[in-house]
Formats: C-alpha cells, structure tokens, sequence
C-alpha cells in the first residue's frame, strides 16, 4: 500500500484524513503541529500520541521533505541550496542575508515555460510544477539548516517567490503552500512577510489577490509592449495595459505596496525615456521600484548598462516621486543572483 504523504496537506486537509482513519478531529490539529516543529523526522518522536496512534500513522502515512542536497555559500553571505528530488529532479533556493532579516528565495517548478529571454530558468523549459510539499520543504529545511547553523538567533523572516518557476502557473499548489506556510500550528509566517513574483499572468494576479493576503511583485521590464514581448513571450497574451489594471484592482488593505521588478538591460530599456514612461504608466498604483541590472550570463548576449545610466534611471523615478532601489547582485559568484538559477550547481 502506497503511503499518503502528509507534507502536501493543510491543516484541513491533514483532518480530513485523520477522521477517514477513524480518529477524533482534534488529533489533526495536533499532529499538523508536530510536523513543523523543527527537526521532527518520524512519527515516533510525537509523545503524546499513543503508540498504537503512532503504529496506525505510521501504517498509512509519511512525512518527508526533500534534503538539502548541495550548498554553496557566496563571499556576501548568499547561501545556496541544491535540492534533489524524489524523481531525481533538481531545485534551488537561495537565502539573503540583510539589514537584521533572513530572505528565503523558493522556487516553484522545475524549469519554466514562460521562456523570457533574459532567465536562464526559462532556457530549461518546463520540466513539472512542484508538489505543495516540495515548496514548503525548501523552507521546513532551511529553517532547521538556520537553526542548527546559527542559533535560534537567525530565523527565516520573509519568503519571496522569485527561484525557478512561475509560481501563478502552479497556481492550485501554490495556495495549498501558502496555506501551511501561513498556518499559526504550523510555520506561522505572517502573508505580509509572503512575497509571490510574476511575469503577470492577469487572470491568476486577481485571483491570488482574492483569495490570499500574500504580497504581489510584478516582473515588468518594460511598459512598452513591443519591447516587453519581445521580452517576455507571455506580453502577447496579457499585454501591459491588462496588467497595470490588474495591479490597479489588486486589493491592497494590509499589503502596502506592489513591487515592480524592472531589469535594466543595455539600450533596450534603459533610457531616461523609458524611466518617463514607466513613472507614467505606474502612477495611479501604490507601488515600490526595484531596478535589477542585468547580470550577465555566458550563455546570453544582453549586457547590462553603465553604472551612470542605472543612476540616471534612477533619479529619474525618484524624481517623479517614486521609492526606488537598485538591487544590488547578491551571489553572483555563485549563480545564485535572480536569473542565474538553472539547476547547474557545482557541488
Ligand atoms: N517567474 C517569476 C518569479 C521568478 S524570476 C517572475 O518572473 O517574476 C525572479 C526574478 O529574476 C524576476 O524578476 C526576473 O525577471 C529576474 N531575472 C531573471 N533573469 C535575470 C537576469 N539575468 N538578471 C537580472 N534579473 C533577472
Ligand atoms: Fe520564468 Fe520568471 Fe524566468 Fe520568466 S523570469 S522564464 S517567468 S522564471
């Protein structure tokens, strides 16, 4: 008998299948806490079930994430992790360090089908989404990692989506992982410490804005729709008027503001004129800038532009009235910056 793996369940979910064994409700609320308390691996270390309740889940169910496999620590503290899967697929994760905060940064697919030209994730194509387990997992095992690393000191305090995958395409497993990681018995991360990005997928934007409190990041890179689909093939479908009315509708109460992610690439989209149309453009949303110089990668020819135009860039936003930062390359040197997760570490 194949056992029902309990890490691809919420709390509901987890009772539900409690009550099919026969037991008492509560014992779902109970056993969902023990499988996020840290470093519990086998249902024999939850003492206050009864044995012959530890022998029956035991029978019927398992629990286990997917191991750090690899990791690689760049010279900025970036860390990055390899995860090998059941299925012998491969996944990365990579934590930041900043300013006093630990920012886990997860992936969603194994590969991605978007095929934006500038990510070397879209170069793999779309291998499979990931399970709601194998997302949570690369937070359950970075947690511990932290914790056995560093002390209790160093927590995990925000999760951004932004490793491989586009998660609005792995939509139905994505709620079901916010939904756990988000649970007070559980990881108890607050959804105002929840980032999801993506390459605006219209339809699922207001969805997720529906039906989780997650904050919204939107890859922009350009308010041009010739440019932005020469980009970004997913433009053609939901072009950028569709997506700037999605943000606008974007319910916001408690989430303060949509981050817009705009790659500057050399003369392609990175001119005071273009600053101009984007500040246009983005006016009537509540929202913060992130400029991403593009880093550049052996197997692509976009370079990124001068530093004196990134500034221009910029002033030019900041000018216009706009909060806008540079994001500068965390662990590039060991492929670990935003772009450069391609399932190819070293180690
Ligand atoms: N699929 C989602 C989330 C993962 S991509 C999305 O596209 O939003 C994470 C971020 O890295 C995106 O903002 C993406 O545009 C950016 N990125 C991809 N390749 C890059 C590169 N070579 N240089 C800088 N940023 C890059
Ligand atoms: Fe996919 Fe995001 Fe990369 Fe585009 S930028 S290919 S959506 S991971």
């Amino acid at each position: 008998m194949k056992k029902t793996d309990l890490t691809n369940f919420t709390l509901s979910q987890l009772t539900d299948f409690v009550q099919g064994l026969g037991l008492p409700k509560f014992r779902g609320k109970q056993i969902f806490a023990w499988l996020y308390r840290p470093n519990i691996t086998d249902f024999s270390q939850m003492t206050d079930l009864a044995k012959d309740l530890r022998e029956t889940l035991t029978f019927h169910a398992s629990f286990h994430w997917p191991e750090i496999d690899a990791l690689e620590r760049s010279k900025d503290g970036t860390v990055k992790y390899g995860f090998k899967l059941k299925d012998n697929n491969y996944i990365e994760s990579v934590l930041i360090p900043e300013d006093g905060r630990n920012t886990l940064c997860v992936s969603s697919q194994v590969g991605c089908a978007m095929g934006c030209g500038f990510c070397l994730t879209g170069g793999m194509g779309l291998k499979r989404n990931l399970s709601p387990g194998e997302i949570v997992a690369q937070v359950v095992r970075v947690r511990n990692w932290l914790h056995d690393e560093a002390g209790t000191e160093s927590v995990l305090s925000n999760i951004v989506f932004m490793g491989m995958g586009e998660p609005l395409a792995n939509f139905d497993n994505l709620l079901v992982a916010l939904e756990i990681l988000t649970d007070q018995r559980g990881l108890d991360f607050s959804d105002r410490r929840i980032t999801v990005s993506t390459c605006g997928l219209v339809p699922k934007i207001i969805e997720l804005g529906q039906k989780t409190k997650a904050n919204l990041a939107v890859s922009l890179h350009s308010v041009d729709d010739s440019v932005r689909s020469r980009l970004m093939p997913v433009n053609k479908k939901y072009p950028v008027a569709d997506l700037l009315e999605a943000c606008k509708n974007f319910p916001m109460p408690k989430r303060k503001r949509i981050m817009f992610e705009y790659i500057l690439i050399k003369d392609l989209n990175d001119s005071v004129s273009d600053a101009e149309n984007l500040a246009k453009s983005l006016q009537d949303i509540p929202c913060k800038i992130n400029l991403l110089p593009y880093n550049e990668t052996t197997d692509l020819s976009f370079q990124r532009p001068s530093d004196e135009t990134i500034g221009l860039f910029q002033k030019t936003l900041r000018e216009a009235g706009y909060t806008v930062f540079v994001r500068s390359s965390r662990g590039s040197d060991i492929s670990a910056a935003c772009g450069q997760l391609a399932g190819k570490m070293s180690s």
